[in-house]
C-alpha cells in the first residue's frame, strides 16, 4: 500500500472515530467500546469500501451495493453489542432496492418483524406500503431500515446506549445506498438522524438535512394506526417527497 493510501485510510478512521465519539456524547453514553464494526472492514469508515486491485471493478453499481450490504449483514448476524442481540428471534437488517432514491428509516422491529426478519411487515408495515404506493412507487422501489436492528422486548422504546451501539450499521446502510431523499418515520429516527430533541410534531412537514441528503420527517405508521386523524399530515409530507423526487427525475408522471 502506498503512503498516500495509508494516509487516506488513517484520515478515514479518525473521521469515523470522531463521528462515533460525537454520537456517544449526544446520547450521554460514556462507556462504549469502539469495535471493528465502527470503522468497518479493513479499517475503512462505515460504508466506504477499500479500493482493491480489481475484485470489484467488473461489478455493476448495484452488484457492488448488494455485496457491501451483504457484508454488513453477515457481520451483524453475530452482533451482540447490546443485550437485544440475546433476545431477538431474527436480525432485521433492511429491505428494498439498494439503488433506491428514497430510503425510509423507522425505529425498531416489532413482533412481526422480529419473527420474519424484515422491517415493516406488521400492520404498521402494511400502512407504510400503502403510503409508498400512494406516491406512485412500489415497496420494492424504496429501501426500508430501522435505527435498531433487533427488537426491544415488549416493544419498549430504544435505550440511548442501544441507539449508540447500533447506529453505525444504519450509517453504513445510508452511505452505501446513497438515497436522494431520506424519510424519517417517527421520533427516534428523526431525533437520532438530526441530532435534536425536538418533537416529531415540530420537525415534520419540512425537509431537513442528514449529511447532505435531504430528509423529510413524518409520523411513524404505528402512530398513525393509533391516531388516524393525522393521516392527512403524513399525506402532505409524502406529497412533498413525491414532488421533490419528481423534480429530481424531471418527470412528474413516474411518482
Ligand atoms: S440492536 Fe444493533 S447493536 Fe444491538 S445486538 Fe442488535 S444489531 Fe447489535
Amino acid at each position: 500500500m502506498h503512503m498516500d493510501e495509508i494516509k487516506g485510510e488513517l484520515a478515514s478512521i479518525i473521521s469515523a472515530v470522531k463521528a462515533r465519539i460525537d454520537l456517544e456524547k449526544r446520547f450521554g453514553v460514556d462507556t462504549v467500546t469502539l469495535t471493528k464494526s465502527d470503522v468497518g472492514a479493513n479499517g475503512c469508515p462505515p460504508g466506504k469500501a477499500v479500493k482493491t486491485s480489481g475484485d470489484r471493478t467488473s461489478m455493476s453499481e448495484k452488484e457492488k451495493k448488494i455485496k457491501l450490504l451483504e457484508d454488513i449483514k453477515n457481520e451483524m448476524l453475530a452482533c451482540h453489542k447490546c443485550t437485544l442481540g440475546k433476545t431477538r428471534t431474527n436480525l432485521v437488517f433492511g429491505v428494498g432496492d439498494p439503488m433506491a432514491s428514497l430510503m425510509f428509516v423507522g425505529e425498531a422491529p416489532g413482533r412481526d418483524e422480529d419473527l420474519q426478519g424484515e422491517p415493516f411487515v406488521g400492520r404498521a408495515g402494511q400502512l407504510l406500503t400503502k403510503i409508498i404506493e400512494a406516491i406512485g412507487l412500489k415497496r420494492s422501489d424504496v429501501y426500508i431500515a430501522n435505527v435498531l436492528k433487533c427488537r426491544p422486548p415488549e416493544n419498549r422504546n430504544p435505550l440511548p446506549e442501544e441507539i449508540v451501539l447500533c447506529m453505525p450499521y444504519l450509517i453504513k446502510q445510508i452511505e452505501i445506498i446513497q438515497p436522494k431523499v431520506l424519510c424519517a418515520l417517527g421520533t427516534f429516527a428523526a431525533q437520532t438522524l438530526l441530532n435534536t430533541k425536538a418533537p416529531v410534531g415540530t420537525l415534520r412537514g419540512k425537509f431537513h438535512e442528514y449529511e447532505g441528503t435531504p430528509m423529510m420527517v413524518t409520523y411513524h405508521p404505528a402512530y398513525l394506526l393509533r391516531n388516524p386523524n393525522d393521516k392527512a399530515k403524513v399525506w402532505d409530507d409524502m406529497k412533498k417527497v413525491r414532488d421533490f423526487l419528481g423534480e429530481l427525475s424531471g418527470k412528474d408522471s413516474k411518482i
